[in-house]
Protein backbone atom coordinates (compact mmCIF):
# COMPACT_ATOMS: atom_id res chain seq x y z
CA UNK A 1 0.00 0.00 0.00
CA UNK A 2 1.13 3.55 -0.32
CA UNK A 3 -0.19 6.44 -2.32
CA UNK A 4 0.82 7.02 -6.14
CA UNK A 5 4.78 7.52 -6.55
CA UNK A 6 5.53 5.94 -2.75
CA UNK A 7 7.96 4.12 -4.01
CA UNK A 8 5.34 0.50 -3.75
CA UNK A 9 6.48 -0.51 -7.62
CA UNK A 10 10.46 -0.21 -6.65
CA UNK A 11 10.47 -1.75 -3.56
CA UNK A 12 8.13 -4.87 -4.90
CA UNK A 13 11.02 -5.35 -7.55
CA UNK A 14 13.34 -6.28 -4.70
CA UNK A 15 10.80 -7.85 -2.56
CA UNK A 16 9.89 -10.37 -5.09
CA UNK A 17 13.43 -10.87 -6.08
CA UNK A 18 14.74 -11.87 -1.77
CA UNK A 19 10.92 -14.03 -1.72
CA UNK A 20 11.14 -15.40 -4.53
CA UNK A 21 7.46 -14.81 -5.67
CA UNK A 22 5.08 -13.05 -8.57
CA UNK A 23 4.79 -9.32 -8.61
CA UNK A 24 1.38 -8.51 -8.81
CA UNK A 25 0.59 -4.82 -10.18
CA UNK A 26 -2.79 -3.95 -11.33
CA UNK A 27 -1.32 -0.96 -12.58
CA UNK A 28 0.97 -3.05 -15.05
CA UNK A 29 -1.59 -5.48 -16.15
CA UNK A 30 -3.89 -2.51 -17.02
CA UNK A 31 -0.96 -0.91 -19.07
CA UNK A 32 0.23 -3.97 -20.69
CA UNK A 33 -3.87 -4.54 -21.57
CA UNK A 34 -3.76 -0.89 -23.54
CA UNK A 35 -0.32 -1.88 -25.05
CA UNK A 36 -1.99 -4.84 -26.71
CA UNK A 37 -5.29 -3.11 -27.36
CA UNK A 38 -7.37 -5.81 -25.90
CA UNK A 39 -11.12 -5.22 -24.98
CA UNK A 40 -9.68 -4.40 -21.39
CA UNK A 41 -7.42 -2.17 -22.69
CA UNK A 42 -9.95 -0.09 -24.47
CA UNK A 43 -12.02 0.26 -21.22
CA UNK A 44 -9.37 0.55 -18.86
CA UNK A 45 -7.50 3.29 -21.09
CA UNK A 46 -10.70 5.80 -19.97
CA UNK A 47 -9.78 5.17 -16.44
CA UNK A 48 -6.10 5.54 -16.49
CA UNK A 49 -6.01 8.91 -18.54
CA UNK A 50 -8.35 10.42 -16.22
CA UNK A 51 -6.63 9.60 -12.86
CA UNK A 52 -9.69 7.25 -11.95
CA UNK A 53 -10.14 4.04 -10.79
CA UNK A 54 -11.08 1.25 -12.92
CA UNK A 55 -14.48 -0.02 -11.57
CA UNK A 56 -14.17 -2.94 -8.72
CA UNK A 57 -15.91 -5.66 -10.62
CA UNK A 58 -13.14 -5.06 -13.44
CA UNK A 59 -10.21 -4.78 -11.38
CA UNK A 60 -11.45 -7.79 -9.00
CA UNK A 61 -12.31 -10.38 -11.71
CA UNK A 62 -8.11 -9.85 -13.20
CA UNK A 63 -6.97 -10.04 -9.36
CA UNK A 64 -9.41 -13.45 -9.24
CA UNK A 65 -8.35 -15.13 -12.55
CA UNK A 66 -4.03 -14.13 -11.52
CA UNK A 67 -4.65 -15.44 -8.11
CA UNK A 68 -5.38 -18.91 -9.99
CA UNK A 69 -2.54 -19.01 -11.83
CA UNK A 70 0.07 -21.64 -10.63
CA UNK A 71 2.98 -19.44 -9.89
CA UNK A 72 0.93 -17.53 -7.33
CA UNK A 73 0.63 -21.38 -4.92
CA UNK A 74 3.79 -20.95 -3.01
CA UNK A 75 2.68 -16.91 -2.27
CA UNK A 76 2.76 -13.51 -4.30
CA UNK A 77 2.79 -9.92 -3.68
CA UNK A 78 0.18 -7.29 -4.62
CA UNK A 79 1.15 -3.87 -5.56
CA UNK A 80 -1.46 -1.39 -5.98
CA UNK A 81 -4.32 -4.01 -5.21
CA UNK A 82 -6.77 -3.11 -3.14
CA UNK A 83 -7.46 -0.18 -3.54
CA UNK A 84 -11.08 0.48 -2.51
CA UNK A 85 -12.88 -1.16 0.72
CA UNK A 86 -15.13 -3.75 -2.24
CA UNK A 87 -11.78 -4.92 -3.54
CA UNK A 88 -10.11 -5.70 0.07
CA UNK A 89 -13.35 -7.44 1.42
CA UNK A 90 -13.37 -9.17 -2.48
CA UNK A 91 -9.80 -10.08 -1.86
CA UNK A 92 -10.49 -11.23 1.70
CA UNK A 93 -13.01 -13.82 -0.18
CA UNK A 94 -10.84 -14.83 -3.02
CA UNK A 95 -8.39 -15.68 -0.77
CA UNK A 96 -10.76 -17.78 1.29
CA UNK A 97 -12.07 -19.65 -1.89
CA UNK A 98 -8.53 -20.49 -2.22
CA UNK A 99 -7.68 -21.79 1.71
CA UNK A 100 -4.89 -18.81 1.64
CA UNK A 101 -4.64 -15.47 3.67
CA UNK A 102 -2.44 -12.64 3.83
CA UNK A 103 0.87 -12.46 5.94
CA UNK A 104 1.40 -8.87 6.03
CA UNK A 105 0.42 -5.37 4.32
CA UNK A 106 2.93 -3.08 3.92
CA UNK A 107 2.38 1.02 4.10
CA UNK A 108 5.23 2.91 2.47
CA UNK A 109 4.07 5.76 3.59
CA UNK A 110 5.61 9.27 1.99
CA UNK A 111 3.56 12.70 2.19
CA UNK A 112 1.96 14.63 -0.42
CA UNK A 113 4.07 17.21 -1.25
CA UNK A 114 6.96 14.80 -1.82
CA UNK A 115 5.37 12.63 -4.39
CA UNK A 116 4.53 15.06 -7.38
CA UNK A 117 8.33 15.61 -8.36
CA UNK A 118 8.44 11.65 -7.76
CA UNK A 119 5.89 10.54 -10.20
CA UNK A 120 7.14 13.55 -13.05
CA UNK A 121 10.47 12.20 -12.66
CA UNK A 122 9.59 8.72 -13.04
CA UNK A 123 11.03 6.84 -16.33
CA UNK A 124 10.26 3.33 -17.34
CA UNK A 125 12.20 1.02 -19.63
CA UNK A 126 10.03 0.05 -22.62
CA UNK A 127 11.78 -3.60 -22.55
CA UNK A 128 12.05 -4.71 -19.11
CA UNK A 129 10.11 -2.47 -16.99
CA UNK A 130 12.92 -0.73 -14.53
CA UNK A 131 11.70 2.23 -12.81
CA UNK A 132 14.05 4.83 -12.82
CA UNK A 133 14.14 8.62 -11.90
CA UNK A 134 15.50 11.48 -13.44
CA UNK A 135 17.17 12.86 -10.34
CA UNK A 136 16.92 10.28 -7.43
CA UNK A 137 17.52 6.99 -9.78
CA UNK A 138 19.33 8.27 -12.64
CA UNK A 139 20.60 6.42 -15.52
CA UNK A 140 24.43 5.76 -15.80
CA UNK A 141 23.92 6.78 -20.31
CA UNK A 142 20.98 8.99 -20.78
CA UNK A 143 18.03 7.44 -22.63
CA UNK A 144 18.78 3.92 -21.92
CA UNK A 145 18.01 1.24 -19.72
CA UNK A 146 21.20 0.49 -17.28
CA UNK A 147 19.82 -3.02 -16.82
CA UNK A 148 19.10 -3.75 -20.85
CA UNK A 149 19.45 -0.89 -23.01
CA UNK A 150 15.71 -0.75 -23.85
CA UNK A 151 14.31 3.13 -24.70
CA UNK A 152 12.76 4.98 -21.02
CA UNK A 153 9.48 6.44 -21.21
CA UNK A 154 7.09 8.47 -19.79
CA UNK A 155 4.01 7.19 -18.31
CA UNK A 156 1.17 9.41 -19.79
CA UNK A 157 -0.65 9.82 -16.67
CA UNK A 158 2.80 11.47 -14.64
CA UNK A 159 1.81 14.85 -15.96
CA UNK A 160 1.14 17.23 -12.54
CA UNK A 161 -2.73 17.57 -13.97
CA UNK A 162 -3.59 13.82 -13.77
CA UNK A 163 -0.97 13.45 -10.64
CA UNK A 164 -3.26 15.97 -9.26
CA UNK A 165 -6.23 13.64 -9.48
CA UNK A 166 -4.43 11.00 -8.78
CA UNK A 167 -3.60 12.11 -5.46
CA UNK A 168 -7.04 12.76 -4.63
CA UNK A 169 -8.77 9.51 -5.85
CA UNK A 170 -6.00 8.06 -3.13
CA UNK A 171 -6.74 10.72 -0.42
CA UNK A 172 -10.73 10.17 -1.06
CA UNK A 173 -11.20 6.32 -2.10
CA UNK A 174 -7.77 4.38 -0.79
CA UNK A 175 -6.27 5.80 2.38
CA UNK A 176 -9.01 4.66 4.45
CA UNK A 177 -7.67 1.37 4.07
CA UNK A 178 -5.04 1.21 5.71
CA UNK A 179 -7.92 1.13 8.96
CA UNK A 180 -8.85 -2.04 7.70
CA UNK A 181 -5.88 -3.75 7.90
CA UNK A 182 -4.66 -2.18 10.85
CA UNK A 183 -7.45 -3.50 13.00
CA UNK A 184 -6.41 -7.29 12.13
CA UNK A 185 -2.89 -6.51 13.24
CA UNK A 186 -1.25 -6.81 9.41
CA UNK A 187 -0.39 -3.71 8.86
CA UNK A 188 3.41 -2.44 9.07
CA UNK A 189 4.41 0.99 8.41
CA UNK A 190 7.65 1.86 6.10
CA UNK A 191 8.94 5.16 6.08
CA UNK A 192 8.77 5.96 2.61
CA UNK A 193 10.76 9.30 2.93
CA UNK A 194 14.27 7.80 3.11
CA UNK A 195 16.91 6.71 0.32
CA UNK A 196 15.44 3.68 -1.88
CA UNK A 197 18.05 1.16 0.04
CA UNK A 198 17.20 2.53 3.60
CA UNK A 199 13.29 2.11 2.70
CA UNK A 200 14.79 -1.52 1.34
CA UNK A 201 16.12 -2.03 4.83
CA UNK A 202 13.07 -1.27 7.09
CA UNK A 203 11.13 -4.19 4.24
CA UNK A 204 13.31 -6.48 4.82
CA UNK A 205 13.10 -6.44 8.85
CA UNK A 206 9.71 -6.73 8.31
CA UNK A 207 9.80 -9.84 6.16
CA UNK A 208 12.15 -11.35 8.26
CA UNK A 209 9.39 -14.28 9.55
CA UNK A 210 7.90 -14.34 6.25
CA UNK A 211 11.04 -15.83 3.31
P1 LIG B 1 0.79 4.34 -9.08
O1 LIG B 1 2.19 4.29 -9.53
O2 LIG B 1 0.15 5.68 -9.17
O3 LIG B 1 0.54 3.73 -7.76
P2 LIG B 1 -0.44 2.18 -10.67
O4 LIG B 1 0.45 1.76 -11.76
O5 LIG B 1 -0.58 1.30 -9.48
O6 LIG B 1 -0.03 3.64 -10.22
O7 LIG B 1 -1.90 2.48 -11.24
C1 LIG B 1 -2.09 3.28 -12.38
C2 LIG B 1 -3.57 3.41 -12.68
O8 LIG B 1 -4.13 2.10 -12.92
C3 LIG B 1 -4.43 4.00 -11.58
O9 LIG B 1 -4.46 5.42 -11.62
C4 LIG B 1 -5.81 3.40 -11.92
O10 LIG B 1 -6.40 4.07 -13.03
C5 LIG B 1 -5.44 2.00 -12.39
N1 LIG B 1 -5.42 1.04 -11.27
C6 LIG B 1 -4.34 0.38 -10.78
N2 LIG B 1 -4.69 -0.42 -9.76
C7 LIG B 1 -6.03 -0.27 -9.59
C8 LIG B 1 -6.98 -0.82 -8.68
N3 LIG B 1 -6.63 -1.69 -7.72
N4 LIG B 1 -8.27 -0.42 -8.81
C9 LIG B 1 -8.65 0.44 -9.77
N5 LIG B 1 -7.81 1.00 -10.64
C10 LIG B 1 -6.50 0.66 -10.57
P1 LIG C 1 4.75 3.69 -6.99
O1 LIG C 1 4.81 2.31 -7.57
O2 LIG C 1 4.40 3.71 -5.53
O3 LIG C 1 3.91 4.63 -7.78
P2 LIG C 1 7.56 3.91 -7.88
O4 LIG C 1 8.26 2.77 -7.22
O5 LIG C 1 7.30 3.81 -9.32
O6 LIG C 1 6.22 4.29 -7.05
O7 LIG C 1 8.42 5.23 -7.55
C1 LIG C 1 8.02 6.51 -8.06
C2 LIG C 1 9.27 7.27 -8.54
O8 LIG C 1 10.05 7.66 -7.40
C3 LIG C 1 10.20 6.47 -9.43
O9 LIG C 1 10.75 7.32 -10.40
C4 LIG C 1 11.28 5.93 -8.48
O10 LIG C 1 12.52 5.79 -9.15
C5 LIG C 1 11.35 7.03 -7.43
N1 LIG C 1 11.56 6.52 -6.07
C6 LIG C 1 11.12 5.35 -5.54
N2 LIG C 1 11.49 5.25 -4.24
C7 LIG C 1 12.17 6.39 -3.94
C8 LIG C 1 12.82 6.89 -2.75
N3 LIG C 1 12.83 6.16 -1.62
N4 LIG C 1 13.43 8.09 -2.82
C9 LIG C 1 13.41 8.81 -3.97
N5 LIG C 1 12.83 8.40 -5.12
C10 LIG C 1 12.22 7.20 -5.11
ZN1 LIG D 1 15.41 -2.23 -19.25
Amino acid sequence: MGPPGAGKGTQAARITRFCGIPHISTGDIFRAAIREGTELGREAKKYLDAGQLVPDQITIEIIRERLKQQDCARGFLLDGFPRTLPQAEALDRLLADLGSNLDLVLNVAVRPEILLERLTGRRICRSCGATYHVVFQPLQLSGICDRCGGELYQRSDDTAETVEDRLKVYTNQTASLLEHYRRRGLLKEVNGEQEIDAVWMEIQRCLRSLC
